[in-house]
């Protein structure tokens, strides 16, 4: 008899509860098809309650010193390294990243919560000079509202966090809904954050489908802005449906990332680089290497090195340490990945994988084989985002045409270049058109001190991550203080006092 499933219930005002009448989803493991957790169906009615819940508990959130606020985030982040172990193995079976990653991805989400908790002590406004006598100037900010979080199922532990961490110290309430398909991994995060210490009501979960939770939630005229993670279409809509509210909406999309190798570079250190970037969560990061631009003069050699290495690259049971690639995350990117594994078989040349894998536990899961393509600079597979362990590799004469071809997609998140010169990097640095740009390293590895977020299709010009993050979660109040004791008109008594 398998074990009987975990339930969750919505998590609304401090409780968790079961809407009367609620239907129920399950989240599957990856690597087993065997249930990870059953999940509340959310209605716009739920919605509604936890926007409801969210204004409600706003005034005082705001009104509690962004200091205080910052010990209740320091509390989460010390219940969540004691969770650690636990949440980061949920991850990995509920999302199918080998437990490195898994614990990786939990790791993400306490460095940024400790990060945010400092800026309680922060939250800097300015002051700037008067144009007049006897009079002070400052900005100071103040909380949004209500703020909705919509999150993928890639870092399902990590993104949340980000978004919640920021949107807490500066004093909003929030409704969070996670990836369907990672739902435990939202419902666990946001156990740990009801027992730090939260009032009830400032954060709130409603699991259940984007198209009927996410729109509803969208559409609320209470809730003042959305952050959203997740793919282009995706994020269009959102975007379009806040704008009737006209809602701040920050998105971060997808991505495209190359990894220009030049002719003077440490391949054996871009061996190893391009094999994280390229494969390391099945390809499933906003940020992976999806595209291989090589100078010619060592395309063949490196390409040589690439496959005898992926020949002993372990694919299987993301549980096992040993293991370099767990499964995809669901049936759905199984399918989506070998439809374009297919395109790519029509207008490319596949130089290594392509199949799905076969025979014992893999039967169970959805294992595919780590894949490379080497193709021409305009195909499908060298343009468009495939999100899955799929390389496209490009050969180039020049560094000027690999510039061209790194930049020449619709996407600007990651970007990276192997060099040995120094001033080939600072040249690329000024380039390459993303919102990242790594020397001697793979796409991947944020940091969260630092912004995260691209330019053209990536989003919409904001960022997450660092001191920035708290830009989208906070107001500017423009304040004067006259203490002249006398009516000054600015614009107009400053020509007197010339
Ligand atoms: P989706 O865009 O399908 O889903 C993202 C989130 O949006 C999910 O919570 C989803 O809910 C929800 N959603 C779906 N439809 C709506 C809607 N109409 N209104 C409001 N919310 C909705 O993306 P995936 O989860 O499949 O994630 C993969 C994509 O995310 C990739 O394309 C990847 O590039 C991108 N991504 C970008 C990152 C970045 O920082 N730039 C980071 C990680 C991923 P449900 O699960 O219920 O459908």
């Amino acid at each position: 008899m398998p074990a009987k499933v975990e339930q969750f219930g919505l998590f609304i005002d401090g409780k968790w509860v079961t809407p009367p009448g609620s239907k129920r989803f399950e989240t599957v493991n990856p690597a087993t098809r065997e249930p990870v957790g059953s999940f509340i169906a959310g209605t716009a009615g739920d919605a509604e309650a936890a926007v409801s819940a969210a204004a409600k508990a706003f005034p005082a959130w705001r009104d509690m010193p962004a200091p205080q606020r910052g010990e209740i985030l320091l509390e989460i982040a010390r219940r969540m390294k004691a969770a650690k172990p636990a949440l980061g193995k949920v991850v990995t079976q509920e999302m199918g990243k080998v437990i490195s990653e898994g614990l990786g991805d939990v790791q993400e989400a306490i460095d940024f919560l400790e990060y945010m908790a400092g800026e309680g002590r922060r939250l800097a406004g300015e002051t700037i000079p008067s144009e007049l006598r006897s009079k002070f100037c400052m900005t100071i900010r103040q909380p949004k509202g209500v703020v909705v979080c919509i999150t993928p199922w890639n870092f399902p532990t990590a993104i949340p966090n980000w978004k919640m961490a920021a949107a807490l110290i500066c004093g909003n309430s929030i409704v969070f809904k996670p990836a369907s398909s990672t739902s435990r991994c939202g419902a666990e995060v946001v156990k740990i954050y009801a027992e730090a210490g939260l009032p009830p009501g400032v954060v709130n979960l409603v699991t259940g489908s984007g198209g009927t939770v996410g729109n509803a939630l969208v559409s609320d005229p209470r809730v003042r802005t959305v952050s959203f993670t997740g793919g282009v279409e995706t994020g269009r809509e959102v975007y379009v449906r806040g704008a009737q509210g006209l809602k701040m909406v920050h998105l971060e999309l997808g991505g495209k990332n190359p990894i220009i190798l030049m002719d003077d570079a440490d391949l054996d250190l871009a061996l190893d680089g391009v094999l994280f970037g390229a494969f390391g969560t099945a390809g499933q990061r906003c940020t992976a290497t999806s595209r291989l631009i090589v100078h010619t003069k060592v395309y063949d050699r490196f390409l040589g090195m690439l496959t005898d290495r992926l020949a002993r690259f372990p694919v299987g049971d993301p549980l096992d340490p040993k293991t370099g690639m767990g499964p995809v995350a669901s049936a759905d990117q199984e399918r989506k990945v070998l439809e374009y594994i297919e395109v790519g078989k029509k207008e490319a040349k596949l130089r290594y994988g392509g199949k799905k894998l076969a025979g014992g536990a893999y039967d169970r899961g959805y294992f595919l084989e780590p894949t490379i393509f080497e193709t021409k600079h305009g195909t499908r597979i060298s343009k468009e985002e495939i999100f899955g362990p799929v390389l496209s590799v490009i050969r180039v004469n020049d560094y000027e045409e690999a510039v061209r071809v790194a930049n020449d997609v619709e996407y600007g998140l990651s970007s990276a270049i192997y060099t040995r010169d120094v001033n080939r990097a600072f040249t690329a640095i000024h380039d390459l058109e993303a919102g990242i740009t790594y020397i001697n390293a793979p796409t991947i590895g944020a940091e969260v001190q630092l912004p995260f977020g691209g330019i053209k299709n990536t989003g919409n010009g904001g960022r997450e991550a660092g001191s920035v993050a708290i830009e989208e979660f906070t107001e500017i109040k423009s304040v004067f203080v006259d203490f002249s004791s006398k009516l000054q008109k600015a614009q107009i008594d400053t020509e007197r006092m010339a």
